[in-house]
């Protein structure tokens, strides 16, 4: 016989157990309806992978693992996905959650699945992988993945003991009792996979001696395996994993700490099968054993379940009598809770579905004062002080809670079950925990964005200092430059000035800019355009005169080109006199103004601009052309009167093309000059006529 350990404290509450052992497992069904929550374990929610009026298999996959610490979800049975929203659910806070709908369509059809020929040929990665996509999760707990909780053996043989958890010490519930007594060989198949995965030294099954059937098909299913069925006196809470340890290899898990730390890894009952179906048959995760029970139902019993199946579903085959019934409670009565209605769904954790009378699970009677009996600290399997754990909680004293082990406490509810002041302590520690956890996610928000700002801060600071590094080494270039290139007299003066200049225009715009103040961009723009235009536009006196020359060489050429028609179209003297002399008068400015340019421009200067020297140029040539047609002019020899009329009548005809042309340009463009061009043209043509006439006159 193999040498067993007692843990501390504990109770024996009655079992209330041989309700639900009548009758072997019962299949539960096809509901019409099934409803999958998203989140049925601990970690991140699964991600649906299918869309609405799918039509899926059973097995098949619909949401997929989100994360490390995370399973997937598979359909139970085969159907149509008519909804992906929230649901109620079986949970502690009774907050409805996400949940993928399945209407089944009765057929049960399964998608193609097959096992593994021969798990031993593969590699543990690969036997976890396919645990993983199974979407095995604890099922005897808060459901915490399997394959992560088997993957934390980073070397071979740091683990030592593979205990599997036979332990049912719950009031009312016998799903794993009746798993172990109808399916042992698939529980000892499935030990042997565990411990091929994580090779112990030694796989243990821990079973309490209340179930002399169970125990008995074990130690068949096990008489020819290495598994070693460790059977141990009954008391409450022997199922948890700590209490368990230390009851098979008298180990205590430190606080805070995890079995693996004591070289030891737990697995649940439930769970065993699973894996073992999933690597053997191909099968996921969908469905399991239930205990459906209490005095409210007509026929307790142990259901084979397909996850999502609605409670009621379960209550009303058992021979539900919900007037009996005042409450609904998922799990046993000292570790389970109500849930908010029969319609939630069973998920991987639903080991018991708990419909008790009134009479059978009366409300507790109000809680009267501590007395300080002690009682809660004997019964304690954590080796907790509860009535001190019980003061930090109401006076919302977390630090001290947390200094006495607050999170070691199971929430077995054994201090509550003999306080005799009937305080319910363990939900005084359910709240403090909850309000830890969210002050704790709160705080780690915070120092989140604390760590965020001050690493923006000491960002922003050396950008600073390094800017401050690159002026500095420029002006320490610039002056460097400075020196190396004053090299004679006088250089060093040359750019010290230059400096002054710089730092003048630069308090210059400054003052610009401070004047500008706080005026409208556009109009500064629009100021600075003018000012720009104004500047460009400014003439220097050079500049000046050159314009004047051109404007007087136009000048002249319009004059000598007048002087020219006047004289061909036989104008009155007085006006060929007032014409030259404009053309004698413009000469002259011209010459002035040639004078005055070379003032400005020495051609042999180095700035002399090739545009001043062509504007001289054109002047010179303007004023040379205008003298010989004087001078060409008064050489001409006299004409007879009609050679001279015939002249004439040739310049007006030219005259008037020329202006009938303007003319045309001018009403087109819609110029002002129209009306003036019109009554020259008026006035040549009454010009031509009378040379016309005149020629008539002459015959011959
Ligand atoms: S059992 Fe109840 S009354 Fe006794 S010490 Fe603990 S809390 Fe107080
Ligand atoms: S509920 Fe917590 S404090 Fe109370 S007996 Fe259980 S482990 Fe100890």
């Amino acid at each position: 016989m193999r040498k067993v350990w007692d843990f501390h404290g504990g109770i024996h509450p009655p079992e209330n157990k041989h309700q639900s052992l009548q009758t072997p497992i019962q299949q539960a069904g096809i509901p019409a309806e099934l409803t999958f929550p998203l989140s049925q374990h601990i970690g991140a929610p699964a991600e649906p992978v299918v869309t609405l009026g799918e039509h899926v298999l059973k097995g098949q996959l619909i949401a997929t693992a989100d994360g490390f610490i995370s399973v997937p979800k598979h359909a139970s049975t085969s159907g149509i996905i008519t909804a992906v929203e929230e649901r109620p659910i079986a949970h502690a806070s009774g907050l409805p959650a996400d949940c993928i709908v399945l209407e089944s369509d009765g057929k049960d059809e399964w998608i193609e699945h097959s096992g593994v020929a021969d798990y031993r040929q593969l590699k543990k990665s690969g036997l976890l992988q396919l645990i993983r996509d199974a979407g095995i999760a604890g099922m005897g707990g808060a459901g915490f993945p399997a394959a992560v909780k088997l993957g934390v053996n980073p070397e071979k043989g740091s683990i030592r003991t593979l205990i599997i958890n036979g332990t049912e010490c719950e009031p009312y519930i016998t799903a794993d009792d009746i798993l172990m007594r109808e399916r042992a060989d698939e529980i000892i198949r499935g030990a042997e996979i565990l411990a091929h995965i994580i090779e112990p030294e030694e796989t243990l099954l821990g079973v309490e001696d209340n179930k002399p059937e169970a125990i008995a098909e074990l130690r068949r299913a096990a008489a020819s395996s290495a598994v070693e069925i460790v059977v141990f006196p009954t008391k409450y809470p022997s199922g948890g994993e700590k209490q368990l340890i230390e009851i098979l290899t008298g180990k205590q898990v430190p606080s805070g700490g995890l079995p693996a730390d004591v070289g030891i890894v737990c697995q649940n009952i439930g769970s065993t099968v699973a894996i073992y179906r999933a690597l053997v048959h191909g099968e996921p995760l969908i469905s399991r054993i239930t205990t459906v029970t209490g005095a409210a139902l007509q026929q307790p019993q142990n259901f084979e379940v397909l996850l999502g199946t609605p409670m009621r579903y379960l209550l009303e085959q058992a021979g539900y009598d919900q007037g009996k019934n005042p409450r609904l409670i998922m799990g046993g009565p000292m570790m389970g809770f109500e849930v908010p209605g029969a319609d939630v769904p069973i998920v991987k954790t639903t080991n018991c579905v708990l419909a008790p009378t009134a009479a059978e699970l009366p409300t507790p009677p109000p809680a009267q004062a501590c007395i300080r009996c002690g009682l809660c600290a004997e019964a304690c399997p954590a080796s907790l002080l509860p009535q001190q754990m019980y003061w930090f909680a109401q006076g919302k004293e977390f630090e001290k809670l947390e200094t006495h082990n607050l999170f070691d406490c199971i929430e077995c509810g054994a201090c509550s079950y003999v306080c005799p002041s009937n305080i319910p302590l363990v939900q005084y520690y359910r709240a403090s925990k909850a309000e830890i956890m969210q002050l704790r996610r709160e705080h780690a928000r915070s120092e989140h964005s604390r760590t965020r700002f001050e690493g923006r801060q000491e960002r922003l600071q050396q950008e600073a200092t390094a800017r401050e590094a690159q002026r500095a080494a420029r002006k320490t270039a610039v002056e460097k430059r400075a020196r190396q290139t004053a090299a004679g007299d006088g250089e060093q003066d040359l750019i010290q000035a230059a400096i002054e200049r710089a730092r003048a225009r630069k308090a210059g715009k400054l003052l610009t800019e401070t004047a500008a103040g706080n005026a409208d961009p556009a109009e500064a723009a629009i100021e600075k355009a003018k000012a720009a235009r104004a500047h460009a536009s400014a003439p220097s006196p050079e500049e000046k005169t050159r314009q004047t020359l051109n404007k007087l060489c136009e000048r002249l050429a319009k004059s000598e080109q007048k002087l020219v028609e006047s004289r061909a179209s036989g104008a009155q003297d007085k006006v060929i006199e007032a014409l030259e002399a404009t053309v004698v008068k413009l000469g002259e400015k011209i010459t002035a103004a040639e004078t005055e340019l070379a003032t400005y421009t020495d051609a042999s200067a180095p700035g002399s601009a090739p545009s001043d020297t062509a504007a001289v140029d054109t002047a010179q040539a303007a004023i040379e052309k205008a003298r010989a047609r004087q001078a060409d002019a008064a050489a001409a020899p006299p004409l007879s009167p009609r050679e001279q009329l015939q002249k004439n009548h040739e310049a007006v005809e030219k005259r008037l093309q020329t202006v009938t042309s303007k003319l045309a340009e001018a009403e087109q463009e819609g110029s002002d000059t129209v009306d003036a061009l019109h009554k020259s043209i008026e006035k040549l043509s009454a010009k031509k006529q009378q040379i016309e006439t005149a020629l008539r006159e002459l015959g011959d």
